[in-house]
């Protein structure tokens, strides 16, 4: 017997509505391989009504007083709190991710509507008085207009929630385009959205894919892109965006680098290394994806990390009891891309310590899984040291010291994160310093920042100048205003004279 399929309605105007004849795109539950809902691909017409429908919503929703629409994400923090445990088994069902996992996802995210509660002290301009005689000068910080999000799958409520609680805060109106391989979730956070009683139009959700995302980007209501997704991905939004007149920050892909200094502390080290690599089965930004074992490190840690992988357990991730360490990734295609550049690592003579190509689920055996990978020697040269693998495989690279090392981590095109392992503060110093990349980590293995920091991918990891979260985010979801005002007055001076 097949299960009913998931309805995965778009909002537009504060309706919800299927778009029955609409092209679709599958929906899977990667644990099992079945097809869960079909996402429709909305059209570039869908698009326009909703930017429309945000654009209609916008001049009242920005004349709104800015705690009111603070107090909106107040209601919507405690709904989504209520649903925590439906959201993290709706991202686990379409994600794969295992519910642990899903929560400390929610739980960032939950920190970005938090932060956006906090929108009356942001959105402070400065004054100053008497810059001329009898001449103030004050800065206003006013909304841009109807702001687009275009998120990738793989956290379907993390993301998401970086860009819309805090762009609608900021008074602004908004579309999201979620990921069309996990647009289930998105259709939760928005109905809680809804429920929280975000007036008509000032969100809005579509459904798609390329064709949806063009049109936000071309469309000439919309004011500003906020993109997450793969790196040509990125620069394609950033470009076309950019030449239609609109603002843009756009997170890239990854290939994020940590270094193991030879006084690392062994059990912490690979603990975190481990989650860093294998966590969210390596379908993460912030990756770790190559160790450089600087010298007599590989000897202390390696035996420990190789058992420490073996040990993982993989399985599906759909259901409360039992839960693995490890789920599947997303589809059987990138299943297949995971697989070949292990044994591509295989071919180009690197040596994998353990070796996730012939994992087995007795229970699921549709599902997408690739087993925890670790390849030895890998080469600058090498595909797998090229290609972002985003999937549950670490490279091991040996250094001779931290110089080399560092060389190494900064010849990357990417410029996400990087993280050390030392008990040397000179070493963490001289890393944080020399390393060129948006997020550092010492003695941690996923530096992603939280809501109050800004997200700053460099190089091929973030096209555009102001970055998601923290008060970057705030500037690019508000332009500024001076105002010059002169108001001469007879006597002014007086006042001193107290
Ligand atoms: P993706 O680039 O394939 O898709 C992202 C979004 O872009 C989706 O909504 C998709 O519908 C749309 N899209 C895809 N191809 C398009 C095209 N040709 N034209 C227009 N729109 C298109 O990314 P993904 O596979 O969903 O996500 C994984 C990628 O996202 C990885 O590269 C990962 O590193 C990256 N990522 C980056 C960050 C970050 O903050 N830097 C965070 C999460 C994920």
């Amino acid at each position: 017997m097949t299960n009913a399929l998931i309805p995965c309605p778009v909002l537009v105007a504060g309706e919800w509505r299927t778009l029955a004849d609409a092209p679709a795109t599958p929906v899977y539950n990667p644990s099992t391989g079945e097809v869960i809902a079909e996402c429709p691909l909305g059209s570039a017409a869908l698009v326009d009504e909703a930017v429309q429908a945000a654009q209609a919503a916008f001049p009242a929703w920005a004349e709104t007083p800015a705690i009111e629409r603070a107090r909106l994400f107040f209601r919507y923090r405690e709904l989504v709190e209520r649903n925590f445990d439906r959201i993290c088994a709706t991202v686990s069902l379409e994600h794969g991710k295992t519910l642990a996992e899903s929560r400390g996802g929610l739980h960032r995210g939950i920190e970005n509507i938090e932060y956006a509660c906090g929108v009356p002290s942001f959105l402070f301009g400065d004054t100053l008085e008497n810059l001329a005689r009898a001449v103030d000068c004050e800065t206003l910080l006013q909304p841009l207009g109807v702001c687009a999000g275009i998120t990738p799958f793989n956290f379907p409520a993390m993301v998401p929630l970086w860009m819309f609680p805090l762009a609608i805060a900021c008074g602004n109106t908004f579309v999201l385009k979620p990921s069309e391989k996990v647009p289930l979730t998105a259709v939760l956070l928005a109905e809680l959205l809804v429920e929280a009683g975000c007036p008509k139009g000032v969100f809005n959700l579509v459904h798609g894919g390329n064709t949806a995302v063009d049109a936000l980007l071309t469309h000439p209501l919309v004011r500003a892109v906020s993109f997450v997704g793969s790196s040509p991905v990125a620069k394609h939004v950033y470009e076309t965006a950019t030449r239609h007149g609109k603002r843009v920050q756009a997170n890239g892909g990854a290939k994020n680098y940590i270094v193991v200094m030879p006084d690392a502390e062994v059990p912490k080290t690979v603990a975190a290394i481990t989650n860093a690599a294998f966590g969210c089965a390596g379908e993460r930004c912030m990756a770790g994806s190559t160790a450089i074992a600087v010298g007599s490190a590989a000897d202390r840690v390696l035996p420990a990390l190789v058992e420490a992988t073996r040990a993982l357990k993989v399985g599906r991730t759909d259901r409360p009891d039992p839960q693995p360490q490890m789920g599947p990734v997303i589809t059987a295609r990138h299943r297949d891309r995971v697989l070949d550049l292990i044994s591509s690592g295989e071919r180009q003579g690197a040596r994998l310590l353990t070796d996730g190509r012939t994992v087995r689920i007795p229970d699921a055996p549709g599902g997408f899984y690739v087993g925890a990978t670790i390849v030895d020697g890998v080469q600058p040269g090498m595909t797998l040291a090229q290609e972002e693998v985003f999937g549950p495989v670490l490279n091991v690279v040996h250094m001779d010291d931290l110089d080399r090392a560092i060389a190494l981590a900064n010849a990357s095109a990417y410029g996400n994160g990087a993280s050390i392992f030392t008990q040397s503060g000179a070493a963490a110093r001289e890393f944080k310093h020399r390393v060129k990349a948006g997020m550092i980590g010492i003695n941690i293995g996923v530096p992603a920042t939280m809501a109050m920091f800004p997200f700053t991918g460099w190089d091929s990891s973030f096209y555009g100048d102001l970055h998601i979260q923290g008060r970057e985010a705030v500037q690019f979801y508000t332009q500024q205003k001076v105002v010059t005002t002169r108001w001469p007055v007879e006597g002014a001076g007086d006042v001193w004279k107290k």
